[in-house]
């Protein structure tokens, strides 16, 4: 069983995502943590979410989407009221993003910053951004040791994921592991501890090898775990298996309520 636990079902490539999700939910994709960049794209995760019983809400706002929501306080608020949604498993996706230009570094440190305390206030685990951001979101994280966090599509260096996930931290690779100029999400997946590696698409962007360029989606992470499983010398089942549980671990979803996944076989 596929755990896909960063997705964006709501992008516009998706022109019939209700007939491909329930196809993928039918054929191997055992659960699914949809992303949001936004207020708006939060309140649709959710009716996705309500329409699909395996599929989870990340509810938050984007670093690169700060400018569409008004102030801090109020959006932040209403994060928090959707978050009380019973198919909302985190705060997400939120963070920094220094790639995309122009940029308010402070405003977005903000945004980061009260959205953690978001978390911690309702105890919801993180899933974070960071892109070209790595020190900035390391040292604003360290004020959260007690919030459980996932850094999503994991660019940082080996040396930053040992301290990491020594930390508790959990770290998830996309498709980008199984690109050929990988050396540096290689070398990272290398030393991340299984019990703290997840699995994710980010679809519709980031489609593996050798899809690289179409639009991705969950069932084409058995690519991705096949490449994960050959850095860790296990099974692509062992890794699907060991993925799948740690994502339930880190959403604190109970994999004896999901619908309809006991005894399905995609291998
Ligand atoms: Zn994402």
């Amino acid at each position: 069983m596929i755990f896909d636990s960063h997705a964006h079902y709501n992008d516009s490539k998706f022109e019939d995502r209700d007939t491909l999700l329930s196809s993928l939910f039918a054929d191997g994709v055992g659960a699914i943590v949809n992303a949001s960049v936004s207020v708006v794209d939060s309140k649709r995760t959710l009716e996705l979410c309500e329409a699909h019983p395996n599929m989870f809400a990340a509810v938050g706002i984007h670093p690169s989407d700060i400018d569409k929501v008004g102030r801090l306080d109020s959006a932040v608020s209403e994060i928090e009221a959707l978050a009380a949604h019973p198919k909302a498993v985190a705060v997400g996706e939120i963070g920094l993003d220094y790639y995309w230009e122009p940029y308010d570094k402070d405003k977005q440190k903000a945004f980061f910053i009260s959205q953690l305390e978001l978390a911690r206030k309702i105890n919801m685990p993180v899933v974070i951004h960071d892109r070209e951001s790595h020190g900035d979101v390391d040292e604003i994280i360290r004020a959260f040791p007690d919030v459980k966090i996932l850094l999503h599509s994991y660019s940082g260096s080996a040396e930053w994921a040992r301290e990491l996930t020594k930390a508790g931290r959990y770290i998830s690779f996309s498709g980008v592991v199984t690109f050929k100029n990988a050396r540096k999400a290689v070398e990272a997946a290398e030393v991340v501890p299984i019990d703290k590696l997840l699995i994710e698409t980010d679809c519709p962007y980031l489609a593996p090898t050798p899809l690289r360029g179409s639009v991705n989606h969950s069932g084409n992470l058995l690519y991705t775990a096949g490449r994960l499983a050959e850095i860790k010398g296990i099974s692509l089942e062992d890794m699907l298996s060991i993925t799948f549980e740690n994502a339930c671990k880190f959403y604190n979803i109970d994999k004896s309520m999901l619908t309809d996944i006991s005894g399905k076989e995609i291998l």
